[in-house]
């Protein structure tokens, strides 16, 4: 061996590791662009404009709908789902089919803009259109509010880590059961983003991030993409599978899917009658319709879109029944509130049940200082919701916690009494009311109000059901001497007509 080839050797070794790390694993950009070009390109991904993605069919969980606080979860039916995605101007909508046992509902939620500011819609069968703001929007859905489908489509994440400059080397990480290429990369919005990329397609088939839910807060989510098909020269997945904390949220596999089709776009106009309250949401900020009625002296009846609440006036302080829906609305009713009964806060806001359509507003109501009563049975489910950190980003109650204003939770069992100058409020923890376990009834004797939700709908000339017929067993056991019922659906009516409806149904029966 020489000298000359000794040093041949080792110029050789080094050239050869340089080689080596030159063909070693891209950067997290490359394996994006890679995917993009498995997508078809860079150049037709920026060419989507729109995306509709159609006849859908699936699943949806986490909707806090159970009789025990404590039951496990029955998953939604999803069908006939359209998901829109305008990918130019931010607009976004759900429209689905959803079964629930008994209950169904087709119901749309579109985010959409006027003049660039965004406004929510809010249409489902049988109802008016509700005019919102985005917070406003509540979904049964594949995700919480149409915003997610904004943030978290596959074109837009690719997208984005493409053009998001990037020396990061991916790890191997095994996912569902492969070993994928895992890099990170950060969108528009500062989110950091984890994207697993198959090794074999190049396509990408998951990525995970922190979502936060209305109800569940901060919840690591992985949202995994499969059957990826040709859409007008562009590979779309459709199915895609959401995983949030943990555990199944939404699983949806669409029919098809279109492409820049101007007919997809229909659904975010903004119909012409609804432009008066389009403006006034744009320029509430937090907005969802609610009108205050008085039912009686001191007691007095929010309607709302859907979920009404009661609120009961007491000599320094307001206290309100049911925090429905979602914390626009708890926004709205605190400012409505504000401005009828200045210098009188909002000091209790009682719960009936901790379903989550009918405690979307909790959250709202403790970030104005509320402190929640609620029944002790309800506390697995009712924490979660009000503890949970909602970071990204922040909600009213996150930034209200942070500056020490807000409001607190206490439980109770059986009775609880406000009581105040002469005005009370008597919260009653009932059993044996079919639609959850326990039920809170509200009851002002001094005006005879009862409030109860989900259990008859006064006003409206519905008929009893089991849920109609406990109720009246419960008040009859608890004595109350009850004149007015007021609900959490309908509207407010005489005691007479639920037991009119009770005997028309017993006597059906
Ligand atoms: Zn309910």
């Amino acid at each position: 061996m020489t000298r000359r080839w000794l040093a041949e050797a080792s110029l050789m070794a080094i050239t050869g590791l340089w080689l080596t790390s030159c063909a070693s694993p891209p950067t997290t950009q490359a394996l994006a662009k890679e995917a993009a070009a498995a997508m078809g390109g860079l150049d037709r991904l920026r060419g989507v404009q729109t995306v509709a993605m159609k006849g859908g069919t699936g699943t949806r969980l986490r909707l806090g709908q159970m009789e025990h606080a404590t039951d496990e979860e029955m998953p939604g039916v999803l069908t006939d789902v359209v998901e829109t995605l305008d990918l130019v101007n931010n607009r976004a909508a759900l429209d689905y089919e959803i079964k629930m046992g008994d209950f169904g509902q087709h119901r749309q939620e579109v985010l959409t803009r006027k003049n660039g500011r965004a406004v929510g819609l809010e249409n489902v069968a049988g109802r008016p259109l509700a005019v919102v703001s985005p917070s406003g929007l509540f979904s049964w859905g594949t995700q919480n509010s149409p915003e997610f489908l904004i943030k978290r489509n596959a074109i837009g994440i690719i997208l984005a880590a493409a053009d998001t400059a990037s020396s990061e080397m991916p790890q191997t990480r095994d996912f569902a059961g492969s070993p994928h290429a895992f890099g990170t990369t950060r969108l528009a919005s500062g989110e950091t983003i984890g994207l697993y990329f198959n090794t074999q397609t190049k396509l990408l088939d998951a990525y995970e991030t922190t979502d936060t839910e209305s109800m569940l807060g901060d919840q690591p989510s992985v949202y995994t993409l499969s059957d990826y098909r040709d859409v007008a020269g562009a590979k779309l997945p459709h199915k895609i599978t959401i995983v949030k904390g943990g555990k199944p949220y939404s699983e949806v596999q669409f029919a098809s899917a279109a492409v820049n089709d101007a007919n997809s776009l229909a659904v975010f106009l903004i119909p012409e009658a609804a432009n008066a309250e389009v403006d006034k949401a744009i320029a509430a900020g937090d907005y969802s319709p609610v009108t205050i009625a008085k039912v009686s002296d001191g007691v007095f009846f929010a309607r709302a879109y859907s979920h009404n609440s009661l609120v009961v006036e007491f000599p320094s302080y307001l206290a309100v029944v049911e925090a429905a829906y979602t914390d626009a609305q708890s926004a709205t009713l605190a400012r409505v509130l504000a401005t009828q009964f200045p210098n009188k806060p909002i000091r209790y806001a009682a719960v009936t049940h901790y379903h989550y359509d009918h405690t979307g507003g909790l959250r709202g109501l403790a970030a104005v200082g509320a402190t929640i009563v609620a029944a002790k049975e309800h506390e697995p489910m009712l924490r979660p919701i009000l503890e949970t950190p909602h970071t990204n980003p922040a909600d009213a109650l996150e930034l209200a916690r942070r500056a020490g204003k807000a409001g607190t939770i206490e439980f109770f069992e059986g009775k609880k009494v406000i009581s105040d100058g002469g005005q009370s409020l008597e919260l009653y923890s009932v059993t044996g009311i079919p639609h959850v376990e326990p039920k809170v009834l509200a009851f002002v004797p001094k005006a005879g109000v009862l409030f109860q939700s989900d259990l008859f709908f006064p006003g409206t000339g519905a008929p009893a059901g089991p849920d109609a017929i406990a109720l009246l067993r419960a008040v009859k056991t608890l004595n109350l001497k009850v004149t007015t019922n007021a609900g959490g659906h309908g509207g407010v009516g005489p005691f007479a007509e639920l037991e009119k409806a009770v005997a028309a149904a017993q006597k059906a029966s």
